[in-house]
C-alpha cells in the first residue's frame, strides 16, 4: 500500500487549487446570491480538462484516473461546492452514463462535445413522487414509428434549464419492473421538451436545478442509450461511481470549512487570547481534521477500486455516507467557531453550512446509503 500522491497528482491538486482561488473564489458570493450557474466559466473549466476529467483523450477527455477525478472535485468544492456539484453532475452522471453504456456513434455525437465542454450535460432520474424510490417513476416512453415518444416530468434536475444534452430515464415496459426502464439521450430544444420550475434552493445555488417537462417528445431510435430495459440497471452502476464524486465533493467542502475555521480561530481574540488557544476550539479543529482524513481515505479507496474495474457498490456508499455526514459536522463546527460571524454572509462559514446539506441528500440520501450498505453486508457469507 502506498498512500503518497504521485508527483502528477500533487501538481494536479496545485493547478486546480490555483485555478479555483483565482477564477472562482472572487465570485462565490455573487453566484450564490444570483442563483445563477456561471456559464462563462465552462470554457475555462474545459481548458483544464474539467468537463471531461475521466474520459479517454480520443473522446475529448483529459484521461485522468478515478483518484485524480476526486482531487479535481475536492479542489473545486473547497472553494465553491455549487460549482463542484455542477461539474460532478456533468461528468459523473450525464457524460459517464454515455461513456459507459453508449455506442461508438453515441459517444462521438454526444460524449465528445460534453467532454470538450462545448455542451453541458444533465441527468434526469428523480421525479416529484419518486426520489429514493426511483424505480417508481411515471415518465414513460412508448414506441412510435422509428423511435419513441416521451411523456412525463423530472424534478430536481441539475442543469435542467441549461443542459444541452440530457440522459432521461423512462418506463418502457411497466410490467417488467426495474427491467422495464430505459435511458434516452435528449437534446435541448427537442420539440415537446421544456424546462419547468427553477428551484429556489437553500444552498448549492450556483448550480442550476429545475424541473424538466416532456409532452409528446419524439426521440429517434439512435438516442436509446444502453439497450431497452437496461436503464435502471445501468443507472445503479452510474450511481456507484457518481457517489464517489459526491464523497469527494464532501471532503473538499469539509476541507474548505476547516481551513476557514482554523484561520478565523488563529486571529479572533476573546479574553485577551486568540480563540485557537482554547482547548474547546482546538478539539473541534482536531475532530474536523481527523474526520476529513478518514473520509478522504475511504473516498480514495473506493476510487482506487473503481479504477481496477470491479463493482464498488459497498465502498462507494460507505465513502459517500461517511464523507457527507462528517462534512455536515465540520461545516456546523465552522459556523460555531465563527460565533456570530458564522451567521452572516461576510464570512464563508454560513455558505458551507447551507451547501453541505445537499451532500447527505443528492445521489441517494444517507438513509438510502445505509440501506445499500446493509444489503451488501447481509448478502455476504
Ligand atoms: C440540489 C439538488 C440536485 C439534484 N440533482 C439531481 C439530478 O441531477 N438528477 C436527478 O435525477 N436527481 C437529482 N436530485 C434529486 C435527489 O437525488 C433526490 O432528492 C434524492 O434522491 C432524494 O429523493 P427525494 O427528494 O424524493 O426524497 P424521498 O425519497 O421522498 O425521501 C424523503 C425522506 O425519506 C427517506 N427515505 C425514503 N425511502 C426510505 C427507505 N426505504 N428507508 C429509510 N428512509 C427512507 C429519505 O432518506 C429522506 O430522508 C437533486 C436534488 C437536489 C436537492
Amino acid at each position: 500500500m502506498d498512500f503518497r500522491p504521485t508527483e502528477e497528482q500533487q501538481l494536479l491538486r496545485r493547478t486546480i487549487r490555483e485555478f479555483a482561488e483565482r477564477e472562482i473564489r472572487p465570485h462565490v458570493r455573487e453566484w450564490d446570491h444570483a442563483q445563477q450557474f456561471p456559464r462563462d466559466l465552462v470554457a475555462r473549466l474545459a481548458g483544464l480538462g474539467l468537463m471531461g476529467i475521466q474520459f479517454p483523450e480520443q473522446y475529448g477527455g483529459a484521461g485522468l484516473s478515478a483518484i485524480e477525478y476526486c482531487i479535481c472535485i475536492e479542489e473545486l468544492a473547497r472553494v465553491d461546492p455549487g460549482v463542484a456539484l455542477s461539474v460532478a453532475a456533468h461528468n459523473g452522471l450525464c457524460a459517464a452514463h454515455i461513456a459507459r453504456f453508449g455506442t461508438e456513434a453515441q459517444k462521438q455525437a454526444w460524449l465528445v462535445p460534453l467532454a470538450r465542454g462545448e455542451k453541458i450535460g444533465a441527468w434526469a432520474l428523480t421525479e416529484s413522487t419518486s426520489g429514493s424510490d426511483a424505480a417508481g417513476m411515471r415518465t414513460a416512453a412508448v414506441r412510435a414509428g422509428a423511435g419513441w415518444t416521451l411523456d412525463g416530468s423530472k424534478t430536481f434536475t441539475t442543469h435542467g434549464r441549461i443542459g444541452d444534452v440530457m440522459v432521461v430515464m423512462a418506463v418502457t415496459d411497466r410490467a417488467a419492473g426495474v427491467k422495464g426502464i430505459s435511458a434516452f439521450i435528449v437534446e435541448r430544444g427537442t420539440a415537446g421538451m421544456a424546462a419547468g420550475k427553477k428551484e429556489d434552493k437553500l444552498g448549492m445555488r450556483a448550480s442550476d436545478t429545475s424541473e424538466v417537462l416532456f409532452d409528446n417528445c419524439r426521440i429517434p431510435e439512435n438516442q436509446l442509450l444502453g439497450g431497452e430495459g437496461q436503464g435502471f440497471v445501468n443507472t445503479m452502476q452510474v450511481l456507484d461511481a457518481g457517489r464517489i464524486g459526491i464523497a469527494a465533493l464532501s471532503v473538499g467542502l469539509a476541507q474548505g470549512a476547516y481551513e476557514a475555521a482554523l484561520a478565523y480561530a488563529r486571529e479572533r481574540k476573546a479574553f485577551g487570547r486568540t480563540i485557537a488557544t482554547f482547548q474547546a476550539i482546538q478539539w473541534k479543529l482536531v475532530d474536523a481534521a481527523t474526520r476529513i482524513e478518514a473520509a478522504r481515505l475511504l473516498t480514495y479507496r473506493a476510487a482506487w477500486l473503481k479504477e481496477r474495474g470491479g463493482r464498488t457498490t459497498l465502498e462507494s456508499s460507505m465513502a459517500k455516507l461517511y464523507a457527507s455526514e462528517i462534512a455536515v459536522r465540520v461545516a456546523e463546527d465552522c459556523v460555531q467557531i465563527h460565533g456570530g460571524y458564522g451567521f452572516v454572509k461576510d464570512y464563508p462559514a454560513e455558505k458551507y453550512f447551507r451547501d453541505v446539506k445537499l451532500t447527505t441528500i443528492g445521489e441517494g440520501t444517507s438513509e438510502i446509503q445505509r440501506l445499500v450498505i446493509a444489503r451488501q453486508l447481509l448478502s455476504r457469507s
